[in-house]
């Protein structure tokens, strides 16, 4: 065959990725970007200095390789964390995406399973079945909420290797109640991740389940540095789970998967975290105020303890996604079939928004 003519079905590729598609929320350069969940604040010139200071400290040692178990890290984030939690009980990865293969590795792979519930996070489904971990979903209730009694018969029923529950999750922005995390832990029979990468944005007394590590050693809770933490071009993700998953991490990842330039730009922005942090407050109120503004139009919405908010219904969601876009306003075509989920962005940005969405209305 000519060269030139070879498309992707004609690779000896693995049979269980024929017929898939990449991840792809779309990278449109629009004045309004309101479509993947970063936070909309950029670094401050002060930080943006000490990062430049930082890296032009450790430039004169990239010949070397970094430091493997990123130690100095870890500690810092374990401090960060808070719960007693100390470097052996903390792992980074490049994003918590990395964190979740990391994890698929070790405790999942072929023959194994991996249960979640959708609609959730699309990157659970398909890290898992990249890593050859077979894929199985069960359904949330129609408010987007857990049942404990179904999650739980769905466990038993499947017995799979590992349980994924985003909370809050996405694109829903659905907090889980602990008790269900509990109900979960002791019907499952492998490990349960509960993905966190929206845990700073929770509206007030939404517990971790960071507090229910000490007494479960299956239990690994991920977050990220790309949501609240503003800092979502550095892809540093980690998670707190018993020090022996962090050993069974070990055997999986790559040597030196985490580059000197990431440690040393993570510990910065750990550094300057009341800063970047700074912003969720304002964030949380955006959020609050944009379901109160999309509701007072008569749309659905989901309640959301995340910086994004989901709502609907509409029977050609694409035509809305369209218009907005029309109109310099990308968000994000995700989720149940009639629903849209917008990220929270600064005032002017959801100004913006809602001007736009007038406009199709
Ligand atoms: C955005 C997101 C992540 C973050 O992934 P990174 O690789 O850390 O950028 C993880 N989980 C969920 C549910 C997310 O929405």
């Amino acid at each position: 065959m000519n060269p030139g003519e070879v498309t992707l079905d004609d690779l000896p590729i693995r049979d269980d990725l024929r017929g898939k598609s990449p991840y792809g929320a779309p990278q449109i350069d629009v004045p309004v970007r309101l479509n993947t969940n970063e936070n909309p604040h950029p670094p401050s010139p002060a930080l943006v200095a000490d990062l430049a200071e930082a890296v032009g400290r450790v430039a004169g040692e990239l010949n070397r390789y970094p430091d493997r178990d990123a130690v100095e890290l870890r500690a810092a984030l374990a401090a960060y964390l808070g719960h007693g939690l100390t470097t052996e009980r903390v792992w980074a990865a490049n994003g918590s995406n990395e964190i979740i293969q990391q994890i698929l590795q070790a405790f999942g792979g072929h023959g194994r399973s991996a249960l979640g519930f959708e609609p959730s996070y699309s990157m659970h489904p398909i890290i898992t079945t990249g890593t050859s971990t077979e894929w199985i979903h069960a359904a949330r209730e129609e408010d987007f909420s857990l049942d404990p009694g179904k999650v739980v018969a769905a466990i038993e029923e499947h017995r799979p290797d590992l349980v994924f529950v985003a909370s809050p999750n996405n694109p829903t922005g659905t907090a889980q109640p602990l008790g269900t995390i509990e109900e979960i832990l002791a019907a499952a029979p492998g490990m349960v991740v509960v993905d966190e990468a929206y845990a700073e944005f929770a509206r007030e007394g939404t517990p971790s389940a960071l507090t229910l590590l000490p007494r479960h050693p299956r239990l690994i809770v991920t977050r990220t540095m790309s949501k609240a933490f503003a800092m979502a071009g550095t892809r540093l993700g980690y998670l707190a789970a018993h020090p022996a998953v962090v050993e069974a991490l070990l055997l999986v990842r790559l040597p030196y998967h985490l580059s000197t330039l990431t440690q040393t730009a993570a510990l910065v922005a750990l550094r300057h975290r009341a800063e970047l942090l700074g912003t969720v407050d304002e964030l949380r109120r955006e959020r609050d105020a944009t379901v109160g503004w999309l509701r007072s139009k008569g749309l659905a919405v989901a309640d959301s303890d995340a910086n994004f908010v989901l709502f609907g219904r509409f029977p050609d969601r694409r035509a809305v996604w369209e218009g907005l876009l029309a109109r310099g306003v990308l968000i994000r075509e995700v989720g149940p079939p009639e629903w849209l989920r917008v990220s929270i962005g600064t005032g002017e940005e959801m100004a913006a928004f809602r001007a736009a969405l007038e406009g199709v209305l």
